[in-house]
């Protein structure tokens, strides 16, 4: 068994490992055939499904049968990754947003505030963290994500489990590769093995050494095997090689077609109904298509994680007055704060000045609503949101005059613009363009904004020097078409209930703006490789997002990692503890970081390693670490990274292993992926095991 993935001494219980080894090994020798498949199924009935598609809601919680008998408590999941699903519950900024923040430690903060409110409501599972690769920014799911890195994505989905694990189970999912929405449910993705390994399973196997407690295997095929009844992702890879010791649930609904195959592959639970774990799976044991062996093994990870995470007194302590309170909400604030990318600010046209303006525009009705997200299964309903509008307002007191114009009528909003000291019009996508539901929302049409933001911004541009754009939306908007014509762009992403104050609080400087994208803007969609929404099969090659512009040599809009802010930093003296490292060793990478402006801000700083001389093709660079950091004007900090030669592995499938090439390697620490902005490099060697 992995051993980072024991969680001896962290169970929620109470329990040892040991007792909850031995209360697994008396219970499962009581259970009948009946009761055992109970165990490995949702609880939800047909009518309650029929129900809940009616009413277009979800159950309190989504719950598999408890057995009073023996004393074991039900699953009771609840989605999802920007909070809660049920009550009034904290709407955080969406995934997207949190990645576009790198921070590991807040990302832990939200997890244990929606573990919190999960809990208090009830549940003692949550369906999240979403760890998908964001691999085309059509996907209409992109803002569940964090990002396009596997890294990246593992850095901030294990920090969430950890944070969320304090007070329920999470659930990393999709697992995997799964990153189309419209076909989810039939669409065969194929990819070599090594593109396997490397790109699309290295951050479930960070949160599964974070201590996962259970994995949603995805709707879609990989290479010709329903994720659900996939045995080499879920037995091989996930349970044999990784050692999970916790369970795999299905997606919810149309993920399991035939009982045997999802039980001999090792899918221990299937929601939310028995359709095929229940009676079918019966007759399949009895008829010895699955060994009790196999049900009695799912059964014990079952076990395990309730032992673990559920108390009898579960709700004991537990607040409901905390659920989308004021302590939650200055979290979701400080992700807001910290994850609003700006994009370009020509002229220092941000932060706006109070003495600079009389009267400021506001324009464009996203202005005027709360955009917190789709509305598939990681909707939220928060207590209340504040809009960009309301934020601006509350910032502006009395002393701005602030003049709101939906943008309906152009020739209305032109002369507004004209009249007023500086504009800001908010543009974006909201549930409508994008969002999960194959067959209603679903993926992208396109990159660009919708027609009548492209015209509202091209014409009320030309009316006023000081023109600022905020983009609302789940991942990459191109702004080839008007880039040039406006001064300043945000990307604020579904900034969530308390969007509009951190909206506020960076436009008029009470926050420097710090936040940098977990994805490559491209300038335009012909940039990218085709993205089929309606595909049965797909072919994931290794490449896409930043790898994909390094390697075909060509620059997007907007690089990975690229954020800028109010003020300016510089690095300095890279320097390497080391020239050289075994196999089995680890190298510390250290950089200065000065700011050399006038205001405080916090940097992400970004470390990345090239390959040189390798005998297989590799990515010009990849991202092997980041952390943010709080600089004064004039202050210096040095950041340090680790790393392991083991991290610099490559997947070779000749031999089905993970190769550490004894090359030289090259390790870049800077501001964003960009070539430019890559100066501080140092090569240091493997040798020897
Ligand atoms: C989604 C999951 C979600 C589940 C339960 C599924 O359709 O794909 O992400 O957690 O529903 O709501």
């Amino acid at each position: 068994m992995n051993k980072e993935n024991n969680l001896s001494g962290s169970a929620i219980t109470g329990l040892s490992n040991e007792e909850i080894e031995r209360r697994i090994d008396e219970t499962v020798p009581k259970m009948t055939l009946d009761e055992k498949l109970a165990q490995m199924a949702g609880a939800v009935t047909k009518n309650m499904i029929l129900r809940l598609v009616q009413e277009f809601t979800n159950p309190d919680t989504w719950d598999t049968p408890a057995n009073d008998r023996l004393n074991i408590p039900p699953l009771k999941y609840i989605d999802g990754p920007r909070g809660v699903g049920k009550g009034k519950a904290t709407s955080f900024p969406v995934s997207i947003l949190r990645g576009a923040a790198w921070d590991a430690d807040l990302e832990r903060r939200v997890g244990e505030a929606i573990g919190y409110e999960a809990r208090a409501l009830g549940a003692n599972a949550v369906c999240s963290p979403c760890i998908n690769v964001l691999r085309h920014s059509s996907w209409g799911r992109a803002q569940e994500t964090y990002g396009e890195d596997p890294y990246h994505l593992g850095a901030m989905g294990a920090s969430h489990v950890v944070g969320m694990q304090r007070h329920v189970m999470a659930c990393a999912k999709h697992f995997a590769a799964n990153s189309i929405e419209k076909s989810r449910f039939y669409v065969d993705v194929r990819m070599d093995e090594r593109t396997l390994r490397e790109i699309y399973l290295p951050h479930f196997r960070m949160c599964v050494d974070a201590g996962c407690a259970t994995i949603m295997s995805a709707y879609n095929d990989l290479n010709g095997y329903l994720c659900a009844h996939n045995k080499h992702l879920l037995a091989d890879i996930l349970k044999d090689e990784w050692g999970f010791d916790g369970l795999v649930v299905s997606d919810w609904g149309m993920a399991v077609r035939d009982a045997v195959a999802a039980a001999n592959a090792g899918l221990d639970v299937e929601m939310p109904t028995g359709k095929r774990f229940g009676k079918k799976l019966k007759s399949a044991v009895l008829e010895g298509k699955v060994s009790e062996g196999t049900i009695d093994k799912a059964l014990q990870r079952i076990l395990r994680q309730k032992f673990r995470f559920i108390s009898p007194d579960n709700l004991s302590g537990y607040d409901l007055g905390k659920v989308g309170g004021k302590e939650h909400a200055a979290i979701a604030l400080e992700a807001a704060r910290k994850g609003i990318v700006l994009l370009k600010n020509e002229g220092a046209v941000l932060p706006l000045r109070r003495e600079s303006l009389r009267k400021l525009a506001v324009i464009g009705k996203l202005a005027d609503r709360p955009n917190l997200g789709d509305k598939g299964s990681s909707n939220v309903e928060p207590p209340y949101a504040v809009t960009p509008l309301e934020g601006i307002r509350s910032w502006a007191g009395n002393s701005i005059n602030i003049v709101y114009d939906n943008g309906r009528i152009i020739s209305r909003a032109k002369r507004i613009a004209k009249d007023a000291d500086a504009v800001i019009i908010i543009a974006g996508l909201t549930w409508l363009n994008e969002g999960e539901g194959g067959y209603v929302y679903g993926d992208r049409k396109k990159l660009g904004l919708p027609k009548k933001y492209t015209k509202l911004i091209k014409a009320v541009s030309g009316e006023n020097e000081r023109c600022i754009v905020l983009l609302e939306g789940g991942s990459a908007i191109t702004v080839g078409e008007w880039v040039g014509r406006v001064k300043a762009i945000l990307m604020a992403f579904y900034p969530g209930m308390e969007g509009g104050n951190a909206i506020a609080d960076i436009i008029f400087g009470d926050v420097n703006p710090s936040g940098k994208l977990p994805i490559v803007f491209p300038k335009s969609a012909t940039q990218l490789f085709k993205f089929d929404s309606r595909a049965r099969t797909v072919e994931y090659g290794y490449y896409h997002g930043y790898r994909y512009f390094d390697k075909i040599g060509i620059e997007p809009q907007f690089a990975f990692g690229f954020g800028l802010s109010y003020t300016e930093y510089n690095y300095s003296n890279l320097r390497l503890d080391k020239k050289e490292i075994t196999k089995t060793g680890r190298i510390r990478a250290q950089a200065d970081v000065t700011n050399t402006g006038e205001m405080a801000g916090e940097e992400i700083a970004q470390l990345y390693v090239g390959y040189k001389g390798s005998k297989v093709n590799r990515p010009v660079k990849d991202l092997k670490g980041f952390t943010r950091v709080a600089l004064k004007p004039g202050e210096t900090k040095t950041v340090s990274f680790d790393l392991n030669a083991q991290d610099l592995a490559y997947y070779d499938m000749q031999s089905s292993r993970w190769e550490i090439e004894e090359i030289e390697y090259v390790l870049r620490i800077g501001p964003s992926s960009r070539e430019a902005d890559l100066k501080l490099s140092e090569t240091f060697g493997i040798k020897g095991s």
